[in-house]
């Protein structure tokens, strides 16, 4: 049993699916190019590069249990410039859909983000009066009920639609999703 890993006292083995990010992260060389390209890290509780530390190590609980994934704005610039090649931005989005699936309590702006993905996964665009209401039935409902007068002057205005403009191309904007979601290649 030569590949057999040796488990220091109170060391746990990663999961399935951490165990395939720390292979893509085994390049790493902590040069800190990512964090310092990162236009975010100021709102992250780990910088990127110190994400890829906590993968190779092991500190799944840290990494899954962390704001990173959810600040990063997916804007490719540490990707784009990490000497190793690693694909940051989509092992951001990796560890999103493993946190959640692995019952990440998320917080309150991840409940916006999964509504506002929800909703364009089944629109191909944004419908602002569902995610509020679905928004707010979720996080503070009374806060909800105060909002609604400010709801009912935009639709007297025409400012807010209630029926979704349902866009071209809606499959493909779903497989899509299912490519991210199952991290698919
Ligand atoms: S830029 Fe690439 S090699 Fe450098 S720390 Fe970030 S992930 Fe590692
Ligand atoms: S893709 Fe995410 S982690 Fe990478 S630089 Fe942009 S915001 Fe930061």
């Amino acid at each position: 049993m030569a590949d057999q890993k040796i488990l220091r006292l109170g060391e746990k083995a990663p999961s399935e699916e951490m165990a395939a990010l720390k292979e893509t992260v085994a390049s790493c060389m902590q040069c800190g190019t990512c964090s310092a390209s990162c236009p975010v890290t100021r709102a992250m509780d780990y910088t990127p590069r110190e994400i890829m530390r906590l993968i190779m190590t092991d500190m799944e609980e840290a990494v899954l249990g962390s704001q990173t994934m959810w600040v990063c704005a997916s804007c490719y610039s540490c990707a784009a410039r990490c000497p190793r090649d690693i694909e940051i931005t989509d092992l951001m989005l990796r560890l999103r859909s493993i946190a959640i699936k692995k019952g990440y309590q998320p917080r309150a702006d991840v409940a916006f983000y999964r509504h506002f993905m929800s909703i364009v996964r089944r629109y191909g665009r944004m419908l602002e009066p569902e995610l509020m209401i679905r928004y707010g039935l979720t996080t503070n409902p009374l806060k909800l009920l105060g909002m609604a007068p400010i709801g009912l002057t935009m639709l007297r205005r025409g400012k807010l639609a209630f029926k979704p403009d349902l866009i071209k191309g809606r499959r493909e904007v779903r497989e899509i999703f299912d490519r991210v979601e199952g991290g698919g290649e």
